[in-house]
């Protein structure tokens, strides 16, 4: 198998140098169909992914005091735009012919007079506005943090406490934000708890709130503090947190009124809420009943309850939205807790979801590791507040469905109380007018936020797209891993909507129809060999990894909190993550050589071919290494040879390697730090951090390994062969 990238758009060479990297920007088609009877002709998916907010290295910060934007659409000024003179430019979404404003005359990169083409805005297809007062509603708002723990029986049991509370010890210096950050707790189990956190107090106040039918604020100006004025009390109560719920009996959880409480409090401000939740809600509003029947997890029927079983949480994420407020959630349970109604309260406020199945800290201690990775990413990344993202394309375009965690508050117009660099977002697109006065079509997504240190900001990317009138053209262009990514987003939408299988179905329909159209243009002679367009190879082999998905299979014993964290994934990440986690990248690591090695800080990085999803690969003398995305598996062979194990693994043979094992020791071998250094690099080109398990041969956790090798029948499934056939079957019907 050869690693797959983005295609190139076919534009001339300026604009391809100019044009946004696929990293933020991406389309399912990178040739535009000139009409909507051509795309329906394809019987392809058109829509856009974005990775909007991601962390660059290298970014244009534009500081002037015009922001040069279309009079008409408001398109900010960007590279493809056309200079009729010095003096006008041609917006390239409404083609309204603009001013060029005295102040854009100066190019401040090399001082020079009379070069509006050469600015920085026209140069970068990406770049960054410091906005001023007009793109203010109010005054930018200081970072303010409330965390929301459960401190029930069950999660005192489970031990969360200890690592979040010195998690952030160790970053509360690191918290992004300035002099004027806040912070503040509150706990709950049968009732409600508060901190005052007063500058001046002795130590921290907690205050019992148990009416929690209405729950009130018992001191509010003294609960979200200063970071720097209280801090000492803060850090006495993050010690003294994980020691003062232990001998609790208290099993019940109101959640709901917490939330509540933590809308209130957070109201003037705006903000960020971290809610960490270990069981289902068993008080006041919001609680929630068990759904889940163990007996269907393996259902090939119906999987019902994927959808919320009340609308509270998803009200009060509305609620949240409109404050500016933006809700994360880490579930953290070891039974059924119902996500399905639980993440909406971060969904619909633009917050993140994080999910620790079997979350123990000592009897799990992979899950909690992981739990302390994730935090210092959580704490630390760079955040944006009161954010609101437009997307604008070329006239003639239109986009009709968006994905990911946001609300919409008008028909282009995301709301996202908060913005985080691991937070993806998908459009789907129609083309409502024939577009073949253009050549070029462009997309652009204007993100405005408050950035941490309370300035207004505003990022923009501008893809260029070239406009195609045959179909043949259509299918050259295809970005196989963006029209799944974007597919699979719509197979969530309907499993909720309408059914599992229906989902599933309409990803097999994908396949047959696209590959269906295609073979009609190619002969009109019925075809006994299935054909594809070279873009479109791999687009059945993502099609059954899909339907194998965690998110999407049936047949398999799936829990239903699994099933539903899977989707959340699928909504909300970026592209390049979406994509490890549809199809795994499978690498043979007992062999690892420095031929092809890339250099990365000093350290030698091996570079080991991609090998196909299949147990016919995995030979019983080698060592393999799969990454999931957010877990990698090594498997170790029977026949694995020993000096690998001993030098990389740090066992004798293949019998004395542990049943669990989640590191490689740091051994003075050079196989070690090869395999350590390639390990390292890929975990590094993520944000979070991904849980290592190290599977022996014959063990029982292989099923779980072995799962991820889609191109292999399983009880419940095709084999990519016989998919390729069912598929091809279909075609002939
Ligand atoms: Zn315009």
């Amino acid at each position: 198998m050869t690693p797959v990238w983005a295609p190139v758009p076919n534009l001339n060479l300026e604009l391809k140098k100019l044009n946004c990297s696929p990293d933020s920007f991406r389309c399912t088609l990178t040739n535009i169909p000139q009409t909507q009877a051509l795309l329906n002709k394809a019987k392809l998916p058109l829509g856009l992914l974005l990775h909007p907010f991601r962390d660059l290295t290298q970014l244009p910060v534009i500081t002037s005091n015009t922001i040069v934007r279309c009079r008409s659409c408001r398109t900010y000024i960007n590279p493809f735009v056309s200079f009729i003179d010095q003096r006008r430019w041609k917006c390239n979404l409404c083609y309204r012919v603009n001013d060029v404003p005295e102040e854009f005359m100066y190019n401040p990169l090399t001082r020079s007079y009379g070069e509006p083409h050469k600015r920085p805005e026209v140069q970068n297809s990406t770049v960054e506005f410091i906005a001023s007062s007009d793109y203010m509603l109010r005054p930018p708002q200081p970072a303010v943090y409330l965390f929301v723990l459960d401190v029930s029986h069950n999660a005192v049991e489970a031990g969360y406490l200890t690592i979040l509370c010195q998690s952030l010890l160790e970053n509360l210096d690191k918290l992004p934000g300035d002099s004027r950050t806040r912070i503040g707790f509150m706990t709950f189990d049968s009732t409600v708890h508060f901190y005052n956190l007063q500058e001046g107090l002795s130590q921290p106040q907690m205050l019992i709130v148990s009416d929690i039918d209405d729950v009130f604020l018992p001191t509010p100006d003294s609960l979200l503090v200063n970071l720097f004025e209280s801090k000492e009390l803060i850090k006495d109560l993050l010690d003294a947190l994980p020691n003062m719920f232990t001998s609790t009996r208290e099993t019940h959880s109101a959640l709901g009124p917490a939330l509540q409480a933590a809308f209130k409090l957070m109201s003037p401000t705006g903000g960020r809420v971290s809610v960490f939740q270990t069981q289902l809600p068993s008080l006041g509003a919001g609680l929630l009943q068990s759904r889940e029947d163990p007996n269907q997890r393996s259902s090939t029927k119906v999987v019902q309850h994927l959808g919320p079983a009340t609308d509270f949480y998803k009200k009060l994420a509305l609620d949240c939205s409109g404050q500016q407020t933006a809700v994360d959630l880490f579930l953290l349970s070891s039974q059924y807790s119902d996500l399905a109604s639980l993440a909406c309260m971060s969904k619909y406020s633009a917050g993140c979801i994080y999910y620790y199945p079997s979350f123990h800290c000592t009897h799990n201690p992979s899950q909690a590791e992981k739990l302390q990775k994730d935090l210092k990413r959580y704490l630390t990344r760079k955040i944006g507040f009161e954010a609101v993202m437009r997307i604008r394309c070329t006239k003639g375009l239109s986009m009709h469905t968006f994905h990911g965690n946001f609300f919409v508050r008008s028909t282009d117009l995301l709301s996202l109380a908060n913005i985080n660099p691991d937070a993806g977002f998908a459009v789907q697109l129609s083309i409502e007018e024939s577009l073949t006065d253009t050549s070029l079509v462009c997309f652009q997504t204007a993100l405005l936020y408050t950035s941490s240190k309370g300035e207004r900001r505003i990022r923009v990317h501008t893809l260029c797209l070239p406009v195609v009138s045959s179909l043949a053209d259509v299918y050259a262009g295809v970005d196989v891993q963006a029209a799944i990514c974007l597919l699979a987003n719509m197979a969530v939408d309907r499993s909720v909507s309408s059914s599992l299988s229906d989902a599933r179905d309409a990803l097999v329909n994908a396949v047959v129809d696209s590959l269906s159209a295609y073979g009609s243009t190619v002969s009109n002679l019925q075809h006994s060999a299935l054909i594809a367009p070279s873009s479109l190879k791999l687009f059945p082999l993502y099609v059954l990894a899909l339907l194998k998905q965690k998110a999407f299979r049936t047949g398999t014993s799936t829990r239903l909190d699994d099933r539903v964290y899977a989707m959340c994934q699928i909504k909300s990440q970026p592209l390049v993550h979406l994509m490890k986690m549809i199809h795994p990248n499978l690498y043979r690591i007992d062999r690892l050589t420095d031929e092809g090695a890339i250099h990365v800080n000093d350290r030698v990085v091996p570079q080991p071919p991609l090998q196909k999803l299949s147990a016919e690969k995995l030979t019983r003398e080698g060592a393999f290494l799969m990454d999931c995305g957010s877990v990698f598996y090594i498997w170790i062979g029977k026949g694995c040879d020993n000096n690998f194990i001993e030098d990389v693994l740090g066992y004798p043979n293949f019998a004395s390697i542990p049943q669990k094992m989640t590191h490689l020791p740091e051994l003075d071998t050079l196989s070690s730090e090869r395999a350590r250094s390639f390990i390292t690099w890929l975990r590094d080109s993520r944000p979070l951090s991904p849980v290592l398990h190290v599977v022996k041969d014959e063990s029982p956790a292989k099923a779980e390994f072995f799962q991820h090798l889609i191109e292999d029948r399983t009880e419940a499934a095709f084999s990519y062969y016989e998919f390729l056939l069912h598929v091809q079957q279909q075609i002939c019907k």
